[in-house]
């Protein structure tokens, strides 16, 4: 069972896990690495999408490659 501290801390580390949309004032949304508009299409399909779907792709990747990294290490 957590305590509240620990649900906080838990809490926290989510919301930094998470990365600002990169927005302008009319409400399109550009991607964090290419600068590339976000679709509408993939907007609707994912509405946290900070990335265009390559680039989404390509960290995706990266981040499987680092976990597989870690377990060979490990
Ligand atoms: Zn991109």
């Amino acid at each position: 069972m957590l305590s509240r501290a620990q649900m906080l801390q838990r809490h926290t580390a989510l919301n930094a896990s998470q990365e600002d949309p990169d927005e302008d004032a009319q409400g399109n949304r550009y991607c964090l690495d290419c600068a590339d508009k976000i679709s509408a299409d993939r907007r609707q399909a994912v509405p946290t999408a900070v990335r265009c779907t390559p680039c989404a792709s390509r960290k995706e990747a990266e981040r499987m490659a680092q976990k597989r990294q870690g377990i060979h290490h490990a």
